[in-house]
């Protein structure tokens, strides 16, 4: 049986909201089990508590975005994919602002934020979802499903009309250590004519290069270069594990995406617990022990 768990120690993050612009500081603290991944906008009155779960997922067309009446909190993908990687079901999230911190437009700061903080196990179990039957959503020619499958493995591919990017795909047999290592670190990415665009429209005001790739006509802008060659599709990888991770449960199966983002990432895990015949719930998996639960030192983050 695998354990719940939360964090050991508080731990704050601090930059600006990627839309906004605006500086926000945000804490986690430790949580008691069957609480789940809860965010408290701290900064209105009263404060709004909203509860990462799918149920409450109010927009997805440029990050995903939870809310409840009164208040919403965006962005909050990444920091999902980095609390998911180590296993942590249970957390209260006080944020001064509607946006996640960018940071460095990846999961990698919020994972050594969280590996600082240490790990602590709860007495209660927790629960892994196995798919049972196919589930698909398809949009235009954007397309998500998942099937069942021994392991929580994402296959993703991705094409853009664009000499720098062209097409990527990747697979990923998913362990927590293999997407610390290889997929935590790469980041958000945008076309230099999108980012103007939003730009004018009042958006992606704190974007810059700090924290996001940006193709330009003759490619990458960032004097750094990529990360990783194939950062794009490990980025969207990574942005699946956070959005899929909203089920509320780890996923056993076998999820393959063509050209998927937030919006069609969050109708599958949506059509996906519909269909109460398509999957089980089970507290021991056999599966699940080898690939999920991180020792708690000993691993190492991708050098970015
Ligand atoms: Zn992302």
């Amino acid at each position: 049986v695998a354990y719940q768990r939360t964090i050991k120690n508080s731990t704050t993050f601090t930059g600006v909201g990627l839309h906004s612009g605006k500086e926000i500081r945000m804490t986690l603290r430790p949580a008691d089990s069957g609480t789940g991944i809860v965010f408290h906008r701290v900064d209105l009155t009263p404060a709004v508590s909203i509860e990462a779960v799918s149920a409450n997922v109010v927009n997805t067309r440029l990050s995903t975005t939870i809310g409840k009446p009164g208040g919403v909190v965006s962005t909050i993908e990444h920091l999902m994919a980095a609390l998911f990687a180590f296993g942590i079901d249970n957390v209260h999230i006080d944020i001064t602002g509607p946006e996640v911190p960018i940071m460095d437009g990846s999961a990698a700061p919020f994972a050594e934020g969280i590996r600082s903080a240490g790990i602590t196990l709860l007495q209660r179990s927790k629960k892994f979802l196995v798919v049972k039957k196919p589930v698909t959503v398809i949009d235009g020619d954007k397309k998500i499903s998942v099937i069942p499958s021994r392991y929580y493995r994402i296959s993703f591919g991705l094409s853009f009309s664009h000499p720098a990017v062209s097409s990527q795909f990747r697979s990923l047999k998913y362990a927590d250590q293999t997407f610390l290592r290889d997929y935590a670190a790469a980041r958000t990415f945008g076309f230099l004519a999108e980012v103007e665009t939003l730009k004018a429209n009042g958006l992606a005001r704190g974007g810059s290069l700090e924290n996001a790739v940006v193709i330009g006509d003759a490619g990458v802008l960032n004097p750094e270069g990529l990360r990783f060659r194939d950062e794009f599709v490990r980025h969207k990888i990574m942005d699946a594990v956070g959005d899929l991770s909203l089920a509320g449960y780890a996923i056993i199966g076998h999820v393959k995406a063509v050209k998927s983002g937030h919006d069609l990432n969050h109708r599958l895990v949506q059509e996906l617990l519909s269909r109460r015949d398509a999957w089980e719930l089970v507290e021991q998996e056999d599966a699940a022990p080898a690939v999920f639960g991180l020792p708690f030192q000993g691993f190492a983050l991708s050098k970015a």
